[in-house]
């Protein structure tokens, strides 16, 4: 039923534009409006193009939501017209710049709060500077963290404790202090800013300030995942809301799905899917590193003889680099063989991540441990190998592998930036072990069964009095108590 307009909750998002950051918040958006909420989406036009679909049809179907758009100061920049997402960037310079490019239109996305004034903001945890916002309009902000709570817990407490700097070494290994489990780690594991202390270790206490002063923080997570790290970030950094998994919420046909976080049309019966058809089921491996990481010809090369020697069939996405964009002849050939086997099946830049995982034929997922391919994974059931790369993956790596037992470990050791430089991090012996593990059905009994229950909870949880619907539920009506207290105190005026 559409809520009275007095009545109606009137919510800005404001998503930091990364594929990782900006499909689940622009689920959550949609969520909202599903909800009753009147949404506006603050974005750029390049990224607004990736979603703006979605957004029509439920606009279409009677829900109150929209976007509103800023233009990317691009050229101010150097940066090519259009290049508005650190999935297009293709280094890390790139990626400073589009950081200063949001800076550079704060004034507007501040201009817009005061004309739309909404009664709650929610914006990426990236985006520190919104609290204050929210501040001057007297109104909450929700902060949208779009990782596991295992991996908040773990940075808040090791940037607090700095356990890494009692060892000699960078291999040693320490324990995560205060945890409810038994976690031990190298500092070589850990982000960068986070092992050493830099410019960019400022910024993340600002993140984490920003956090502690934010009405609440907004999880796309579920209860029954990480209860215990959901119960430790609420007693040590305050209040959250798990409302996920989002993606299994809104995106329930699949044409959505098929399109979503991408502006093309993908085919109706696309080779890759006739492909899948043709495999027995759960005998095929997905291989995905998310939207960002690129290998190197070197990695590429262990990671193509890893598969192969696996004897399993598999899809593989590569995001192309400078050199395979020019044409890398080793790929190609191995792509022409694999095509020739009907082994291994090759898709380049970008894939219909969730297509695939539904698909019966597919029985397991390595991936690089992003926080929204591992739930996407656990929705579907399907237990992974675990392949981290940057960031706080290797904490979402120990919470797979060690804390729910869904997942084995290739053997990254080390957290860095790949294809910086053209070296290999995890050989094909490692690869080839890993997935033989994962997907001879033997060995992996116990963790598909634990995965399974843990897709029946994520569905449960989404259902009317399950424990995300509930959450979501409470948290509107919290912020529609607030709306009337706001609006009290002004007539009381
Ligand atoms: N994704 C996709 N197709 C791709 C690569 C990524 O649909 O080829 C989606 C994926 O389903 C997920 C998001 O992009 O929702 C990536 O987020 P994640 O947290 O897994 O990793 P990140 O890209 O942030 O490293």
């Amino acid at each position: 039923m559409e809520a009275e307009p007095e009545h109606q909750l009137n919510v800005i998002f404001l998503p930091y534009p990364a594929p990782g950051h900006m499909i689940p918040m622009v689920d959550t958006a949609r969520l909202f409006a599903k909800h009753g909420v009147s949404v506006t989406i603050i974005t750029t036009p390049a990224n607004a193009f990736t979603f703006q679909k979605a957004i029509d049809t439920d606009f279409n179907s009677g829900y109150h939501i929209t976007t509103r758009l800023l233009p990317f100061p691009a050229a101010e920049l150097g940066l090519p017209q259009g290049l508005e997402n650190a999935k297009d960037a293709t280094t890390l310079e790139i990626i400073g710049k589009m950081r200063l490019g949001i800076l550079m239109i704060k004034d507007q996305i501040e201009l817009l709060f005061q004309e739309l004034q909404p009664d709650c903001l929610v914006t990426d945890m990236l985006l520190p500077w919104t609290v204050e916002s929210a501040d001057k309009l007297g109104i909450p902000r929700l902060y949208y963290y779009s990782s596991s709570y295992f991996s908040i817990c773990a940075t808040r407490t090791i940037l607090k404790y700095k356990p890494h700097q009692k060892l000699v070494s960078d291999t040693h290994r320490f324990t995560i202090p205060d945890f409810p489990h038994n976690i031990e780690m190298t500092p070589l594991q850990l982000p960068n800013w986070l092992r050493t202390e830099s410019s960019v270790t400022e910024f993340f206490e600002a993140v984490f300030e920003s956090e502690s002063r934010s009405y609440g923080s907004l999880f796309n997570n579920f209860h029954e995942l990480e209860g215990d790290y959901e119960q430790l970030y609420k007693s040590t950094v305050g209040k959250s809301w798990s409302v996920g998994p989002v993606s299994t919420w809104v995106n329930k046909d699949d044409e959505r799905k098929t399109n979503r976080g991408h502006s093309e049309d993908l085919a109706r019966e696309p080779e890759w899917l006739n492909w899948l058809n043709s495999k027995q089921n759960e005998s095929v491996l997905y291989v995905s590193f998310g939207s960002l990481t690129r290998f190197s010809h070197s990695q590429l090369v262990e990671l193509a003889h890893g598969l192969e020697q696996s004897g399993h069939s598999f899809i593989w996405v590569i995001r192309k680099n400078e050199e395979t964009e020019k044409g890398d002849s080793f790929v190609q050939e191995f792509e022409e063989k694999m095509k020739e086997s009907k082994k291994g099946y090759i898709i380049w830049n970008w894939a219909p991540q969730l297509l695939i995982l539904d698909h019966p034929a597919t029985g397991g997922f390595l991936t690089h441990c992003g926080w929204n391919s591992i739930l996407e994974s656990v929705s579907a059931g399907l237990p992974m190998i675990t392949w981290p790369i940057y960031s706080e993956q290797f904490f979402n790596e120990k919470l797979i592998a060690e804390v729910l037992k869904i997942g084995v470990p290739v053997g990254a050791k080390e957290n860095k930036w790949v294809g910086v430089e053209d070296c290999a991090d995890v050989g094909r012996e490692e690869i080839a072990k890993a997935v033989v593990h994962l997907m001879g059905k033997e060995e992996s009994i116990e963790m598909r069964s634990r995965t399974r229950k843990l897709s029946d909870a994520a569905k449960k949880s989404i259902e009317e009095g399950g424990s995300s619907y509930s959450n979501l539920m409470q948290l509107l009506d919290e912020l529609k108590s607030l709306k009337i207290t706001r609006a009290l105190h002004r007539q009381s005026k």
